[in-house]
């Protein structure tokens, strides 16, 4: 068994922490206080290729493995998580994209979002309907060679700048189960009918936008259903959330991290009663339980990661890791918090902002209670085990 990253991983790894050391992390609490989004911080992802991280090298990609995947989403979030937002729903529609696409879809999108000169989101959720997303109320009626869309998505990252959107919607609501008459459309963002109507306030993940949308008689050409064939929809987007999730393991271990790091060097800087509080056995212990428990994050993400390279099903993997990863995470922000002392509530120490963030991960990509149900009727099947 290796538990070593390759060269490869190793080089990609040194060069996101260099960039991230160098242009992120000193701007990160300026960017974030002022709501101005990072657009330099973009256009240097834009030069080293990571827009094109999970898009095919046939179409200008560089068709990263899992785990350098995981790898790059970890290194950005030590630095401020809010920037991997601005490229993970992105990898994870070019990747739906490049599974499911037609051959056209691939040809006019992948080589635009690959070079980042285009970019993309996800839109799922809906004022009603979030992890139920069966229940979804967006409708698409073919009218002729095109699609007309009615409805509503809310909480959807990235839409100010996604184009096209890939847009779950039902293109036949009375179909039974709801699944098969549900289908993924790419929307263009000059779409007549589309509008983004307003950006939501959030707690952190500042960076990039999270919008309600509305679709009024919106107008999308038929050529547009991913793939060509209705009712393969929500088959698409499960499988491009299965890579989502071991992209929110790995953000939640990069937040970990820093909440270690940050707690670590504080501990041996502060003196309380004549003495360094690194000394003392309480804050020891804290320590000693981040360390563990954000190792064991780590592996468990970069296992899920090796089983998707593997070709394998990685859905229970992916799942445990990301539910793992994102409570470590929490707790870890928190208990760095409490080394920090009254510091850590202060807006001027990190700390503040892994609390905000850490948050996110255990609620985006499915909640921690819907992925416990997903890890659980997988090991009740007999589909996954353990051991
Ligand atoms: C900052 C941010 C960015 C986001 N970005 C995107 C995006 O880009 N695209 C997108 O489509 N969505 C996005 N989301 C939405 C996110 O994926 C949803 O919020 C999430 O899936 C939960 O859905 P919901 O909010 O409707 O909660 P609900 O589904 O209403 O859940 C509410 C509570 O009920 C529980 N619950 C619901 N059903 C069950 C059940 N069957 N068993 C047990 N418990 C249950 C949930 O676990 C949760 O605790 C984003 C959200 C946030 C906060």
């Amino acid at each position: 068994m290796d538990f070593e990253l390759s060269a490869e991983q190793r080089l990609l790894r040194d060069t996101i922490r260099s960039f991230v050391d160098a242009e992120i992390r000193p701007v990160a609490r300026e960017f974030e206080d002022s709501g101005r989004y990072p657009d330099e911080i973009v256009a240097t992802m834009r030069k080293m290729g990571l827009f094109g991280l999970l898009v095919p090298d046939e179409y200008g990609g560089m068709a990263a493995d899992m785990v350098s995947l995981a790898v790059v989403f970890e290194e950005i979030s030590r630095g401020w998580m809010g920037v991997a937002g601005i490229i993970g729903s992105h990898s994870l529609s070019c990747w739906m994209i490049a599974r499911f696409g037609t051959e056209e879809q691939k040809q006019v999108h992948l080589p635009a979002l690959a070079s980042g000169e285009r970019r993309t989101g996800i839109a799922l959720t809906e004022p009603g309907a979030g992890s139920d997303l069966q229940g979804i109320a967006t409708v698409a009626t073919k009218v002729g060679d095109s699609f007309i869309l009615n409805g509503r998505k809310t909480w959807i990252t990235n839409a100010r700048h996604a184009d096209p959107l890939p847009v779950l919607v039902k293109t036949d609501p009375s179909a039974s189960p709801a699944h098969a008459g549900m289908s993924v459309l790419l929307v263009d963002q000059s779409t007549p009918g589309f509008e983004v109507v307003r950006d939501l306030p959030k707690l952190g993940y500042r960076g990039p936008e999270t919008c309600e949308l509305v679709f009024d008689d919106a107008v999308v050409p038929a050529a547009n259903l991913l793939g060509g064939r209705e009712g393969r929809g929500l088959q698409q987007v499960l499988a491009a959330l299965e890579k989502g999730r071991i992209n929110i393991a790995a953000r939640a271990v990069g937040v970990a991290q820093e909440a270690y790091d940050q707690a670590l060097r504080y501990a041996g800087e502060r003196d309380a009663f004549g003495q360094k509080i690194s000394g003392f056995q309480a804050v020891q212990l804290k320590l000693a339980d981040m360390a563990m428990k954000l190792q064991a994050a780590r592996l468990l993400t970069y296992w899920a990661a090796s089983r998707a390279d593997a070709g394998q099903r990685a859905d229970l993997e992916s799942g445990l890791a990301k539910v793992y990863a994102s409570e470590v995470a929490y707790e870890c922000a928190f208990t760095a918090m409490q080394v920090h002392g009254g510091y850590g509530y202060s807006k001027e120490f990190t700390v503040e902002r892994l609390y905000r963030d850490a948050p996110l991960m255990v609620i985006g990509e499915g909640t921690n209670d819907i992925l416990r149900t997903v890890i659980a009727e997988s090991l009740t099947s007999g589909r996954g085990v353990i051991g």
